[in-house]
């Protein structure tokens, strides 16, 4: 059985940048949603309900075609959202660690360079989907988008860091403007936690 984990802060902890309204129903009925539907989902393979989502995702080819749709949806969206929630923090300047932030600039530029690609890719994703920053087979850093809630790890990718790009991650604060969402959402990532997947 799957459970939704604990928020390691208060649901208002994220204001001004993400509102309290917003992470009452991304948090409790959104990913709750997708944990109760990847347990309805797996109620008659009880085995795979026991594995960590992480290696359900990471093997999602293997899994039987009867459940695979649902374990990708529902279980990715599960996997996403627990990985996200842990990248933001109230607690405002961290940084990227020192071998971090030369890789970012050595692959991107600047940092400056690295938070534009990042969120241009977060909004050039049609629909819903998600941006994330990634270590591909070679552990070289790249920025890539998923549609829905497929996550990097099913083709081989390291993730480093992922935004949220659904609607739902942002319309009842900032309608329409998912630019404006994307820029302040730096304010909240959690770099302690970043630097932590990175090493
Ligand atoms: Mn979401």
């Amino acid at each position: 059985m799957f459970k939704l984990p604990s928020l390691p802060y208060a649901l208002d902890a994220l204001e001004p940048h993400i509102s309290k309204e917003i992470m009452e129903l991304h948090y409790v009925k959104h990913h709750g949603s997708y944990v109760d539907n990847l347990n309805k989902a797996l109620q008659d393979h009880p085995k795979l309900a026991e594995k960590p989502i992480e290696e359900l995702i990471k093997n999602l080819n293997d899994l039987p075609e009867t459940i695979k749709t649902a374990v990708r949806n529902h279980g990715g969206g599960h996997l996403n959202h627990s990985l996200f929630w842990e990248s933001m923090t109230p607690h405002v300047g961290g940084s990227p660690s020192l071998a971090l932030a030369k890789t970012i600039e050595e692959t991107f530029g600047s940092f400056e360079q690295f938070k534009n690609t990042f969120n241009d890719a977060g909004l050039k994703r049609f629909g819903s989907g998600w941006v994330w920053l990634v270590q591909n087979h070679q552990g070289d850093l790249e920025i890539i988008s998923t549609a829905n809630q497929d996550n990097p790890i099913t083709d081989g990718y390291k993730i480093i860091l992922g935004n949220d790009v659904w609607e739902h991650a942002y319309y009842l604060q900032y309608k329409n403007l998912r630019a404006e969402y994307l820029k302040n959402w730096w304010n909240v990532v959690n770099w302690e936690i970043v630097n932590k997947r990175y090493n």
